[in-house]
C-alpha cells in the first residue's frame, strides 16, 4: 500500500519451555474460569497462542533471550518483591491460574532471560498473553513499573523472535491496516453494504468463519453499525469566552469507526469554551505500536504527532480513546533525547481531565437515565484518571451512576489482543459483560473504542443488547438537551 498524506508511513531455542508455577506456588490463588470450573488449566479458555507452536523450537540452539537494545532493565525487575498482591487483578492469571501468567510470573522470565535464558517459544507465549493492561502496576505497593518492562520485553520478541508463518501473516494484516485511519476508512463503504445486505448475519449464523478463522470472526463481531458523520472543521472557535486552545487527536479507530464521538468530544469542548483545533494529517500516535513492541514505527507516528501538533499552536492536546493517551503521555520515553518529546507529554490531557481542570461554564441538562461506568485499563491504571470521568457524570441533572464489580479486571480488548487471541478475550468480554449487566444499568459509559466494542459484543453473544456510550456523547447529550433515548439507540451495533 502507499503511503498518503493522513496515513503516513512510519519511517522508519533450546531451552526447556519453563514449567508453570515454577520458582512460586500459585494454586491456592487459582480463580475459577468465567464459566466457574477449576479443571486442567489449558482447555478452556487457553489462549491460541497466536501462532506460537507449544514445543520449544530448539533445532537451531540457543539464542539468549535479550541484546542490548532496550532489554527489560534490571533495576525494575528488582523492585519486585515477589509478595503477590498483583496475581487477583491479573486478567490471564484469574483465567488460568498459572504463575507465569500472572505479573509476578512474567518478570521471574525477563530476569531469566537477563541472566541468560534463550528466547524460547515458552517465554514468548507467556509475554504475547499479556494484555498489557496495567491492572498489576495500579495493584503494586513496591512501585514496579511492568509496563516499562514489557514493553521492552516486546520489543525484544518482535526483534529477535522468530514467528510462524501464521501469526507473522496476522500481525502484517493488522499493522498495515489500524494505525492508518485511511486505510481504515477505505473499509467502510465495503463494511457498510456487507452490514446492510443481512450477509454478516448469514456469516455469524453459520459459525464458519469462527471455526475457519477465529480471529476475522472475532474482528466481524467487534465491527460497530456504521453512522455517517461528516469530518470536522479544522477551526471550531469557543462558545463564548475563550477558556483554552486545543487540539484533538482523531485517531484511527476512532475516526473510521466512532466519528461521532470526535464530533461529540469538540462540541463539548467549544461548548466549555475552547478554541478546537483538528490538525489534518495527524496519522496514528503509534499507541498500538508501541504496545506490541514495534519500536521504531512507534518512534516515527510519535515524531509525527508532535510536529502535527506544535506547528498547530495548541495549549493542549486533547485525547478521547485512552489507549492512545496513556501512549502519548509517555512520549519522553519512547523518544528519549528528544526535547520536544517531555514538553508535548505535558500538554496532553484526556478529555475528562481538561474539562474538569476548565470547571463546567455551560449548562448541562438533565439526563434521566442510570448509567454503569467502565474504567478503560489505560486510562485508569496507565493514566491514573478515575475520578474526573465520574465526576464529569455527577454533574448531569438526574443521571445515576452505578459501579461494576471486578472493575480492575480488563474486559479483554486490549488493543488488538482480542484479535491475536480470540477465546480468552472473548471469555474476559463475558466477564466484564456481566458485571456490567449485573448492574441494571441501562447504558454503559466507558471512555476507549475498544471497551465499548469489546463489551457490546460479549453482550451480544450472552443473547442481551447492552448500548454503550462514550463520556463525551453522554456530556454532549447533556449540553444539547437531548433525551436518554439519543444514547439508549445505540446498542454498539
Ligand atoms: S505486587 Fe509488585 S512486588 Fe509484588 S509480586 Fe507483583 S509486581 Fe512484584
Ligand atoms: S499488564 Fe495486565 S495482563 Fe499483563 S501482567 Fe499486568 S495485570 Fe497481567
Amino acid at each position: 500500500m502507499t503511503s498518503t498524506p493522513e496515513d503516513p508511513q512510519p519511517s522508519a531455542s533450546t531451552a526447556p519451555s519453563v514449567p508453570p508455577n515454577a520458582g512460586f506456588q500459585a494454586g491456592d490463588g487459582r480463580a475459577p474460569r468465567p464459566d466457574g470450573s477449576r479443571g486442567p488449566t489449558r482447555d478452556i479458555g487457553a489462549p491460541a497462542t497466536g501462532g506460537l507452536i507449544d514445543v520449544p523450537r530448539d533445532v537451531l540452539g540457543p539464542v539468549a533471550a535479550f541484546d542490548g537494545e532496550r532489554p527489560p532493565r534490571r533495576e525494575i525487575i528488582d523492585d519486585c518483591v515477589h509478595c503477590g498482591f498483583c496475581l487477583s487483578t491479573c486478567p490471564t492469571y484469574v483465567l488460568w491460574g498459572e504463575e507465569m501468567d500472572s505479573p509476578r510470573g512474567r518478570i521471574h522470565l525477563m530476569k531469566q532471560g537477563l541472566e541468560g535464558e534463550p528466547m524460547s517459544a515458552s517465554l514468548v507465549q507467556h509475554v504475547d498473553r499479556c494484555l498489557g493492561c496495567m491492572s498489576c502496576v495500579t495493584a503494586c505497593p513496591s512501585g514496579v513499573r511492568y509496563d516499562r518492562l514489557i514493553e521492552d520485553t516486546r520489543g525484544q520478541v518482535e526483534r529477535r523472535f522468530d514467528r510462524t508463518a501464521r501469526d507473522r501473516a496476522l500481525r502484517s494484516l493488522i499493522f498495515a491496516l489500524f494505525p492508518y485511519p485511511r486505510r481504515l476508512k477505505v473499509l467502510r463503504g465495503p463494511l457498510r453494504a456487507y452490514q446492510r445486505s443481512g450477509l454478516q448475519r448469514l456469516v455469524a449464523r453459520s459459525g464458519l468463519l469462527e471455526r475457519l478463522a477465529p480471529s476475522l470472526a472475532t474482528l466481524d463481531a467487534l465491527a460497530p453499525r456504521l453512522r455517517t458523520v461528516p469530518p470536522p472543521p479544522r477551526l471550531i472557535p469557543a462558545r463564548g469566552t475563550r477558556r483554552a486552545v486545543v487540539g484533538v487527536l482523531t485517531g484511527c479507530v476512532q475516526s473510521a469507526f466512532f466519528p461521532d464521538v470526535n464530533a461529540a468530544t469538540i462540541r463539548v469542548l467549544a461548548a466549555e469554551g475552547c478554541d478546537v483545533i483538528v490538525p489534518r494529517a495527524q496519522g496514528c500516535c503509534g499507541a498500538l505500536s508501541v504496545h506490541n513492541g514495534r519500536l521504531a514505527e512507534a518512534q516515527a507516528f510519535a515524531r509525527r504527532i508532535i510536529d502535527t501538533f506544535d506547528r498547530a499552536g495548541v495549549d493542549h492536546v486533547v485525547v478521547n480513546a485512552a489507549g492512545c493517551g496513556s501512549s502519548m503521555k509517555e512520549y519522553a520515553d519512547l523518544l528519549p533525547g528528544d526535547q520536544r518529546a517531555a514538553a508535548f507529554a505535558a500538554r496532553v490531557r484526556d478529555l475528562s481531565e481538561i474539562l474538569v481542570e476548565l470547571g463546567p461554564a455551560a449548562v448541562r441538562h438533565p439526563l434521566p437515565v442510570t448509567v454503569a461506568y467502565h474504567d478503560a485499563c489505560h486510562l485508569a491504571h496507565a493514566q491514573g484518571v478515575r475520578e474526573q470521568p465520574r465526576s464529569l457524570l455527577a454533574q448531569v441533572p438526574e443521571l445515576t451512576v452505578r459501579e461494576i464489580g471486578d472493575p480492575e479486571i480488563c474486559c479483554g480488548s486490549a488493543g488488538v489482543w482480542n484479535v491475536l487471541d480470540p477465546e480468552p478475550a472473548a471469555a474476559l468480554g463475558e466477564r466484564k459483560a456481566r458485571t456490567v449487566l449485573d448492574t441494571g444499568a441501562a447504558l454503559l459509559v466507558t471512555a476507549n473504542p475498544g471497551c465499548l466494542m469489546q463489551i457490546s459484543t460479549a453482550a451480544r453473544r450472552l443473547g442481551r443488547s447492552l448500548p454503550v456510550a462514550h463520556t463525551a456523547a453522554v456530556l454532549d447529550a447533556s449540553l444539547r438537551g437531548l433525551p436518554p433515548q439519543s444514547l439508549l439507540g445505540k446498542p454498539g451495533r
